[in-house]
């Protein structure tokens, strides 16, 4: 990521996403198979320079988790600081970021930026019918890591650390039941693989009832990625975290359109069935790619703070 702007409170907050994407990238390096140094990650010359400037990354990434892939954590930036005017703008300045490649690369035999893009970016909003307002779009993106071991990780943390708990439970519980948003929320997603609006993947249409756009077609396939994987969890996830009304209004719906479960039952059920369960398999993946697991997760705080 490149300075944008030479005050220095935008200085720290390229520096605090900045140290945030490092950590990740090294944890991500640290629990691939084989294990990836920092080093491999920081063009020639440039390892001390980075290590100098962003100590804490260089030697938290064994022992304290990230809560966001690499690529939401650039997306996070995106938004919150940039500000794009519209999905249209954000999608075209990620376009040529990604284009631009901002990790280095070594060559043919080092890490690729590819590793850690996301195919995806996804965004919802509510449309109030009412109002002649531009909805709020909240987005987000699919899992930016490669390797199903780093996948399971990173999709049992987000559950159990980081995501709205609906989100956590239509993840685990797969076919008992989609989580049905309230009828003025719509969903849509982009692929930059393909450069076009993308419909939602057979996973989507079973953990999430709410207008998605395209919609959904019927494929006979299983998917290829793990539930939990998709540009829609982060982004719906988001907006539950960010609006009272939907967050409330989430429930489960039966054959015949009667509630089963509102929004403390479900997370009631997260709870009983599965955090458990997914606390005891992280570890144990972490613990086997050498992560150093004390009794708490301890998660990455970056040393510059915004
Ligand atoms: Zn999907």
């Amino acid at each position: 990521m490149r300075v944008l702007k030479e005050t220095q409170d935008d200085k720290d907050v390229v520096c605090h996403y900045m140290e945030r994407v490092l950590h990740c990238i090294f944890f991500l390096g640290h629990i691939n198979k084989p294990k990836i140094s920092p080093d491999k990650f920081l063009p020639d010359g440039q390892y001390e320079p980075f290590k100098a400037h962003f100590p804490k990354a260089f030697v938290e990434y064994d022992t304290h988790l990230p809560r966001f892939g690499p690529y939401s954590i650039l997306l996070e930036y995106m938004v919150n600081y940039l500000k794009p005017e519209s999905p249209v703008s954000l999608l075209n300045k990620l376009v040529a970021i990604n284009k631009s490649l901002w990790i280095f690369e070594d060559g043919n035999t080092g890490p690729s930026s590819n590793d850690f893009m996301a195919s995806v970016v996804a965004y919802c909003c509510v449309k109030d019918p009412d109002s002649t307002e531009v909805p709020k779009m909240v987005y987000g993106c699919s899992m930016s890591c490669k390797g199903s071991v780093q996948k399971e990780i990173m999709i049992g943390v987000s559950a159990l650390h980081v995501w709205d708990r609906a989100i956590s439970y239509a993840v685990y519980s797969e076919d008992h039941g989609p989580i049905t948003f309230p009828e003025h929320v719509h969903c849509y997603a982009y692929n930059f693989n393909t450069q076009r609006a993308m419909r939602p993947c057979n996973n989507c249409v079973k953990m999430f009832v709410v207008n998605f756009h395209p919609e959904h077609q019927a494929q006979c396939h299983d998917e290829k990625w793990p539930y939990g994987n998709c540009a829609e969890n982060e982004s719906l996830s988001r907006l539950l975290q960010s609006d009272q009304d939907v967050r409330k209004d989430i429930c489960i719906v039966g054959d015949n359109g009667e509630k089963l479960s509102g929004r403390e039952e479900i997370e009631d059920m997260f709870k009983e069935k599965y955090e458990e369960t997914t606390d005891k398999k992280v570890r144990e993946r972490l613990a086997e790619r050498k992560f150093k697991v004390g009794e708490e997760l301890i998660f990455f705080t970056p040393s510059y703070s915004i």
